[in-house]
């Protein structure tokens, strides 16, 4: 907590006591964040040689929470996002929204949400009768995103949006209006911008300890199985392995970098004989070119056994990732030269729940009226490369990106 988030508390608590916040409607009913002399914490025990033990918090009390809707209760809600409001500081879970009501209600009784809020995709506009719920997060195949955001911006509630944003740049374009309409918060969930070894090489980066950046060499691949998914179907996932795993490479060279591409030229695979692959792309490779004469080199495949990683090299260091883009088990390596000799260190980083991060983040965002680190702009800027990469895969040109 910072001095400048402390006094902001101090500020909205006797700005709401005074007036009313001309804001939304939300802004209203929310509080905020709690206070960092609120955070209990154990005198140290060891020698001053020893790391210091933190205990985690400050946390919101239960009926502060922001409370979130999920919408779609496929492996990603059941898997991680609803067991990481468990490690949230600041989140709750309070509606739910399937086609499934059975499964819906059973998870309702584990996570404590009550019946009333549980709906399907036909009542989903009922979620603006509920004051409870502050947020819908849209957990959806990709191609319902863009018609979920809409749906859920008229609902006046704030937005979270799981990656890929959409299947277009268009649909992208079009979910920014409409929550810039309804005046509510759009934040897409790309969780790895939230997760602490990411966190750290970027501060590398920052820090300049890669000296200029050079190169990113990234992979990210998975192998898929069951030909009838709709991660395998071109109208419900907007592409193959690219706008999916692919997309963690792609994300990863622009926010660690901070810079942008100018240039994309790119290949990809489509074996028409693999009941697998007769939509969308089975791999894709791609180099993006920067202007600072930083080169970004990703792979993605979805017929590789399980491959994630990525090594970022500057004129006086190389730092990588290895395994990268996991829910787990990251780990940072960084190698420069020091006294004479190369050295590689690996520092140890504190594994945290990135879904929790991610969700606490955009509820520090409500609760100070801040805009998200990754707000719609930043999915749209995915998608228009991504458009740009598959241009350059059929003409088998490099592509330029304005
Ligand atoms: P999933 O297939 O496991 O779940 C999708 C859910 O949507 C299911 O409950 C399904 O019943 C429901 N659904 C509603 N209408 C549907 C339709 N017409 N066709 C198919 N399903 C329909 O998928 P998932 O892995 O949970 O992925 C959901 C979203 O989350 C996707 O956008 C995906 O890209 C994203 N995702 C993100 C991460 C991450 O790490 N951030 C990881 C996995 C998935």
């Amino acid at each position: 907590m910072t001095d400048s988030s402390i006094s902001r508390r101090l500020f909205l608590r006797s700005a709401a006591a005074a007036t009313t916040l001309a804001t939304t409607s939300l802004a209203q009913s929310s509080s905020a964040l709690p206070n960092a002399q609120d955070a209990v914490q154990l005198p140290q025990i060891h020698g001053p040689s020893e790391q210091d033990e933190k205990a985690p918090g400050p946390f919101l009390a239960g009926d502060e929470r922001i409370g979130f809707a999920i919408v779609g209760l496929g492996r990603l809600s059941i898997d991680q996002i609803l067991p990481a409001f468990g490690g949230s500081k600041y989140a709750k879970p309070v509606a739910l929204v399937s086609g499934d009501r059975g499964k819906a209600m059973k998870l309702a009784a584990q996570y404590g949400i009550k019946p009333a809020s549980v709906y399907d995709y036909a009542n989903f506009e009922r979620l603006r009768e509920n004051p409870e719920v502050k947020v819908i997060y849209i957990v959806l195949p990709n191609s319902m995103h863009a018609e979920y955001v809409l749906r859920g911006a008229k609902t006046g509630k704030h937005i979270l949006c799981e990656k890929p944003m959409a299947t277009s740049s268009r649909e992208a374009e079009q979910m920014i209006v409409a929550c810039g309409h309804a005046k509510v918060k759009l934040m897409i969930a790309y969780r790895q911008q939230y997760e602490p070894h990411n966190e750290a090489l970027r501060k590398l980066v920052q820090q300049g300890k890669l000296g200029e950046l050079r190169g990113f060499v990234a992979s990210n691949s998975q192998r898929q199985g069951d030909p009838t998914q709709w991660r395998l179907k071109k109208a419900l996932a907007g592409g193959g392995c690219l706008p999916d795993v692919g997309l963690y490479c792609l994300n990863a060279s622009r926010f660690l970098s901070e810079q942008e591409p100018v240039e994309v030229l790119a290949t990809i695979n489509q074996p028409k004989d693999d009941p697998r692959f007769k939509e969308v792309e089975a791999s894709c490779s791609f180099a993006l070119k920067f202007l600072s004469g930083y080169i970004a080199t990703c792979t993605t495949s979805y017929d590789v056994h399980k491959s994630a990683l990525l090594r970022m090299e500057g004129t006086t260091a190389w730092a990588e990732l290895s395994p990268a883009f996991g829910y787990h088990g990251n780990k940072l390596t960084w190698s420069h030269l020091q006294d004479g000799g190369e050295i590689q260190m690996t520092p140890q980083i504190e594994e945290k729940d990135q879904f929790a991060l991610e969700m606490d983040h955009f509820c520090e965002c409500i609760l100070e009226d801040k805009t998200p680190r990754t707000p719609g702009e930043e999915g749209l800027r995915d998608h228009r490369i991504m458009e740009a990469i598959y241009e350059s895969a059929a003409s088998g040109r490099a592509v330029k990106l304005a």
